[in-house]
């Protein structure tokens, strides 16, 4: 028995009805951190707290009197201070002086009871947390989730105990996402970040997710825990919040502090590349009359529909941005000349010319524009900003609605541009502009056989402007196309008298800019109309286009060639062996008429002729005929007509004449004897020019 006693893994101790331990086991001294020997003899109390003592005395006298139960948990002391829970069990034992003992058998449960308490806290957490929690199983079955998780996804447990959580996923993610997810899961045993997912109803939200794995302790997968919160709603406001900060609620435009990171990094990008970055500060002009007289909210309104118009301006890469009240700001990045950047202005101040309605009303906002470039004016960005105000600050003084650019030799030209440029767009509606026809002769006949149209401008106050000046501001401000269509008419009507009168088969020959061919707004088949309302066909003219515009064929460039052959019009190509030819492409587009550059001609005499023979024997060769420019000798016609050109154009048949004198000219012809051509000295006295 005593063996027994002394390896029981129980404390068991008996104690007498005054309370003194008669016995004790190893176990019972160790759970109280005594030795066995130091307890005998001893108070059961001692293993009490103090204040619990008079009670528990009174309890083991009351158990051994009169029977009953004395067990379960209890508080006690153990012999260095630390508070213990044991549980233990009594029974009355005889004990041959009168009265019983007491047999006690005591297990030390305190590790089990804190255990116990970390569980019911747990507990608590999991019922009552914010978070949503799910636990899976090792083969991915849901085996819990928590009340917020039911409140969050509007699923309950029963609903989705044993279902895969695969069931919550969005559309929102590809699979190759989740694979990701599962992947790291099973490598780190942990998974974080954000993912959306679908509730109950269908409606989508952004979840904050961890995920954990348990292991048991042979390192086997036990289970994953989920925890996640719903952050769709703070999401949206840090959207909003950082939507507020770099952007203008008025406008919807970039405001001030995103257009500074912008210009920024497009000075980067011009330190890169090496191209110029333009800033256009763009200012309504008498905004502030507008605000004051109609009030605050028809300003604001006004200024959002004219930002929706400024947008319309921005080329990918471009920032447009409201920078102050009535002030915005275009970056251009990556610009290659200042006709770009003029182009762009001159597109913005346009956008203006529509007036603005708002309630009915029709206001017209005008605009005015100060440019600074990057780094030609400055490698500041402070200062390119306050150069691009300071010109805007000229605009204003120059009368508003225009640009004005920072450094004063661009300005300068600018200036001379934009003068032209308001008269030229009179000069269309005002009939400034006549066209000069200059003969072409058949060398073989000596007769004139074609005509080539060339306009003339005659300014109001400069006299003759020459093509050379005005056809390339024509063509910056796309007015070459409503110019070069009225060109066409005049020739198409000037031909058909020709046809009428002088020949049968006159032609006309029209110049093309290849601006002008690949302007959408092009509508050159309404030749073809017109000259079917003259009774001609096509051949009776022939474009002029440069060898350039074939080089850079675009597909409407040959959408439109290949019409005009449909409509038997034929193509020549103008100041050729100047440029970059291919006799591929004078094959490719079916081309009719060569147009030797007068450089050539002029050095007949010299290097000229090899070229002028070269040119004129592939001519034939590919089917082609020869027009010779600028041939103003004798000499060079004989030569010419030697080595087989076909025709001839130059003073010294006549320079470009008008009209009138045009008419005469091929009068006159008709009555002289052929071969007598050489009337160029008279005609260039009688010409305008
Ligand atoms: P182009 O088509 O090469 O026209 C020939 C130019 O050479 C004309 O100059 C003509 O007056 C000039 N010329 C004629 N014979 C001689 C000569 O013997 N010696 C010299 N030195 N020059 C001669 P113009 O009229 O000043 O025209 C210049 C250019 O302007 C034309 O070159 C053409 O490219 C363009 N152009 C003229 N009219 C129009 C038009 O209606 N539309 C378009 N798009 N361009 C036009
Ligand atoms: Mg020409
Ligand atoms: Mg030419």
């Amino acid at each position: 028995m005593r063996a027994i006693l002394s390896r029981a893994p129980v404390g068991i101790a008996v104690i007498d009805h005054g309370g003194h331990y008669i016995s004790v086991n190893p176990t019972y001294a160790e759970i109280y951190g005594y030795a066995a020997d130091d307890m005998l003899g001893q108070s059961f109390l001692m293993v009490f707290p103090e204040d619990a003592r008079d009670a528990v005395l009174a309890r083991h006298q009351d158990f051994l009197d009169n029977g009953g139960h004395l067990g379960g948990e209890w508080a006690v002391v153990r012999r260095d201070g630390a508070r213990l829970t044991v549980w233990s069990s009594s029974v009355s034992f005889p004990s041959g002086r009168g009265k019983p003992d007491r047999l006690v058998y005591v297990l030390d449960i305190t590790e089990h009871k804190k255990a116990q308490e970390q569980e019911r806290i747990a507990a608590t957490v999991y019922q009552t947390t914010s978070e949503a929690i799910l636990v899976v199983d090792a083969e991915s079955r849901v085996i819990s989730v928590n009340p917020a998780f039911t409140r969050l996804t509007g699923w309950s447990q029963a609903e989705v105990e044993g279902r895969d959580p695969d069931m919550f996923r969005s559309d929102r993610h590809d699979q190759a996402f989740y694979d990701e997810i599962s992947l790291t899961v099973e490598s780190e045993g942990f998974w974080a970040g954000e993912l959306w997912d679908q509730r109950k109803s269908g409606e989508y939200y952004l979840r904050e997710t961890t995920i954990t794995v348990v292991k048991d302790a042979f390192g086997k997968i036990k289970n994953y825990v989920i925890v996640f919160s719903d952050i769709t709603a703070r999401k949206s406001a840090e959207d909003i919040i950082r939507w507020q900060a770099n952007y203008d609620s008025v406008t919807g435009l970039p405001n001030r502090h995103l257009f500074t990171d912008r210009l920024a990094e497009g000075a980067r990008q011009a330190n890169e590349t090496g191209r110029t970055m333009a800033l256009l500060m763009i200012d309504l002009d008498r905004f502030k009359e507008i605000n004051d007289t109609l009030g605050h909210s028809v300003g604001d309104r006004l200024l959002a529909k004219v930002s929706a118009r400024l947008q319309e301006c921005e080329r990918p890469g471009d920032t447009i941005a409201r920078v102050g009240g009535d002030e915005f700001a275009l970056i251009l990045n990556g610009v290659s000349d200042i006709a770009e950047i003029e182009a762009a202005a001159r597109d913005v101040l346009k956008r203006f010319e529509a007036p603005v309605t708002i309630d009915y009303e029709q206001m017209f906002v005008t605009a005015s524009i100060g440019i600074s470039l990057y780094p030609g004016d400055t490698q500041s960005l402070e200062e390119l900003f306050r150069n691009a105000d300071q010109a805007l600050y000229a605009a204003k003084a120059f009368g508003r609605n225009c640009l004005h650019f920072f450094t004063p030799a661009l300005q300068r030209a600018a200036n001379v541009r934009m003068r032209l440029a308001n008269d030229l767009r009179q000069a269309i509606t005002e009939r400034q502009f006549v066209v000069h026809y200059q003969p072409v002769v058949d060398l073989k006949t000596g007769r004139i056989a074609k005509a080539e149209a060339l306009v003339r401008w005659q300014h109001p106050t400069r006299g003759l402007v020459s093509p050379g000046t005005f056809i390339p501001l024509a063509e910056e401000t796309g007015l070459i196309v409503p110019l070069g269509d009225w060109v066409a008419r005049q020739a198409i009507a000037q031909v058909a008298r020709c046809r009428a009168v002088y020949a049968a088969d006159f032609q006309m020959a029209i110049n093309q800019s290849p601006t002008q061919f690949r302007n959408s707004a092009f509508s050159g088949l309404g030749w073809v109309g017109e000259l079917a309302r003259h009774g001609l066909t096509g051949s009776a003219i022939c474009l002029e286009i440069t060898e350039g515009l074939l080089l850079n064929a675009e597909p409407q460039i040959m959408s439109n060639l290949i019409a005009f052959r449909d409509a038997g019009i034929e193509i020549a190509i103008d100041d050729f062996g100047t440029g970059y030819s291919s006799l591929a492409y004078l094959r490719r587009f079916d081309i009719d008429t060569l147009k030797v550059d007068r450089s050539f001609v002029a050095e007949l005499d010299g290097a000229g002729l090899d070229i002028c023979e070269a040119i004129i024997v592939m001519a034939h060769r590919l089917g082609l005929q020869v027009v010779a420019e600028g041939v103003e000798t004798a000499q060079q016609r004989d030569i010419l007509k030697s080595i087989g050109c076909d025709y001839a154009q130059g003073y010294l048949f006549a320079p470009a004449l008008p009209p009138a004198a045009f008419e005469a000219m091929l009068a006159k012809q008709d009555k002289a004897p052929e071969s007598e051509t050489e009337t160029g000295a008279d005609h260039r006295a009688a010409s305008a020019e």
